[in-house]
C-alpha cells in the first residue's frame, strides 16, 4: 500500500504554518480518538497515520527532509548518497547521523524529561544547570559491525559529597540573598526606564551561603573521574552522536546535571573501505588466475571468510557483490552488500624460464586480447581519418 501524504492526512496545503500544523493535528487527534470511534473500524489505523504525519510535520529538520524527498527521506536510505552529509538517508540506518541523535535524544527525553526540566523551570533560577560533555570515541570497523559495549571513564564534576551539593559547609541549608531578597534580580530606575537586572550578590540564584564548603569552595560540586557503561550499537558511522542525558557535569548548587554526548569516529580499516552500509574490498589476483578463472577465498568483515567464483578471463576492476555481507543499517532495516574489484597483478621478477613459457604463449596467442583489439582499429581509423 502506497504511504498517504502527510499533509494530505492532516488536511492540509503545503507550506501549511507550524500553527496550522497543530491545529490540524488537534482537530483529527479529537476526531479520530479510538475512544469515540468504538464502531469505526478504520479510526484507529487513521489516527495512527494522523500521529505520524503530526511527529513528521511538527519537527523542522524533519519536515524539510520530507517537504524535499517526501516519504523517501525516511526510507532505507540505501541510495548512493547514503551516507553523505546533505544528502536523504534520514531515517535509514546508512546516513541520518542526526535523525539518529534526536531518536535517541527522543528515548531519553521520555525518560528524564521530567527529572531533566525540574531545574530550569518557573522565574527564578536557583540552580544552574550543569555543562553538556562531549567524548569522543574511536571504534574499529569490526565494532561498528558488531556493536559493543564499552566502559569509559569520564573526566567530570559530580555533586560534593560533604555538603551534599548544597556548596554550604555542613549542608547548611543556603539563606536567602539580603540585595535582592530571593529574586535573583535587581531593579534599578534610569530616567524613564526601570532596568531588570541580574543580581550581583547571588549572581541570580536568589540564595547565598554563609560558610562554603570547603571540600568544593562553595560550588556544590567537585572534579572526578567517573565510569560509564555505555552501548554502542551495530552500525554506527563516524559522526554518530549519541547522548546520554544527566550524565554531564553537575549542576551548580544541586542543579540538574548536563548530558553526555558521545561522538563517534570508525578507524578505517586496512583490507575494507565502508560507504554507507556498503563495504568495498580491492582482492588481488594473478595473472593467470584471472585468465584460467577459479576460486578465491576472501575475508568478511565477521571475522569469517567467502569463497568466490573467478570466471576465466575476468578483468582487472570487475565487481562481484557479496549480499548481505556489508554493513548493518543503524536502527534496523537489513545489512549492506561486499562489493570486490578484482585487481589483476601482472607478474614480476620473472625466472628465464618463465619468460620463455610468455614468450611461447604470446606467439600462440591470437584473439585473446579482444579489447587491444577494438582499440587499436580505433587507433587506426583515427589516424586514418586525420590524414584525410
Ligand atoms: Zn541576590
Ligand atoms: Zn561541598
Amino acid at each position: 500500500m502506497s504511504k498517504r501524504d502527510y499533509y494530505d492526512v492532516l488536511g492540509l496545503k503545503k507550506g501549511a504554518s507550524p500553527d496550522e500544523i497543530k491545529k490540524a493535528y488537534r482537530g483529527k487527534a479529537k476526531e479520530l480518538h479510538p475512544d469515540r470511534n468504538t464502531d469505526n473500524p478504520r479510526a484507529e489505523d487513521q489516527f495512527k497515520e494522523a500521529n505520524e504525519a503530526y511527529e513528521v510535520l511538527k519537527d523542522n529538520d524533519k519536515k524539510a527532509a520530507y517537504d524535499r524527498y517526501g516519504h523517501a527521506a525516511f526510507e532505507g536510505g540505501l541510495g548512493a548518497s547514503a551516507g553523505r552529509p546533505g544528502g536523504p538517508g534520514f531515517g535509514g540506518g546508512a546516513g541520518g547521523q542526526g535523525d539518529f541523535a534526536s531518536a535517541f535524544s527522543d528515548v531519553f527525553d521520555d525518560l528524564f524529561g521530567d527529572f531533566m526540566g525540574a531545574g530550569g523551570r518557573g522565574g527564578r533560577q536557583r540552580a544552574a544547570r550543569g555543562a553538556d560533555l562531549r567524548y569522543n570515541l574511536r571504534v574499529s570497523l569490526e565494532e561498528a559491525y558488531g556493536g559493543l559495549h564499552k566502559t569509559i571513564n569520564v573526566p567530570t564534576s559530580v555533586q560534593c559529597g560533604p555538603c551534599s551539593g548544597s556548596g554550604a559547609e555542613g549542608g547548611a541549608e543556603p539563606t536567602t540573598c539580603p540585595t535582592c531578597s530571593g529574586m535573583g534580580k535587581v531593579r534599578a530606575t534610569q530616567g524613564f526606564f526601570t532596568v531588570e537586572r541580574t543580581c550581583p550578590t547571588c549572581s541570580g540564584l536568589g540564595q547565598i551561603i554563609k560558610n562554603p564548603c570547603k571540600a568544593c569552595g562553595g560550588n556544590g560540586r567537585v572534579q572526578k573521574d567517573r565510569a560509564l557503561s555505555v552501548n554502542i550499537p551495530a552500525g554506527v558511522e563516524t559522526g554518530t552522536r549519541i547522548r546520554l542525558a544527566g550524565e554531564g557535569e553537575a549542576g551548580m548548587r544541586g542543579g540538574p546535571p548536563g548530558d553526555l554526548y558521545i561522538f563517534l569516529e570508525v578507524a578505517p580499516h586496512e583490507l575494507f573501505e565502508r560507504d554507507g552500509v556498503s563495504l568495498h574490498c580491492r582482492v588481488p589476483v594473478s595473472m593467470s588466475a584471472a585468465a584460467l578463472g577459479g576460486d578465491i577465498e576472501v575475508p568478511t568483515i565477521d571475522g569469517g571468510r567467502s569463497r568466490v567464483k573467478i570466471p576465466a578471463g575476468s578483468q582487472s576492476g570487475r565487481q562481484m557483490r557479496l549480499r548481505g555481507k556489508g554493513m548493518p543499517a543503524l536502527r534496523g532495516g537489513g545489512t549492506g552488500d561486499m562489493f570486490i574489484e578484482l585487481a589483476v597483478e601482472t607478474p614480476v621478477n620473472l625466472t628465464s624460464k618463465q619468460r620463455e613459457l610468455l614468450r611461447e604463449f604470446e606467439a600462440l596467442s591470437e584473439d585473446n586480447n579482444p579489447e587491444s583489439k577494438t582499440f587499436f582499429s580505433s587507433v587506426k581509423s583515427f589516424w586514418d581519418s586525420m590524414k584525410g
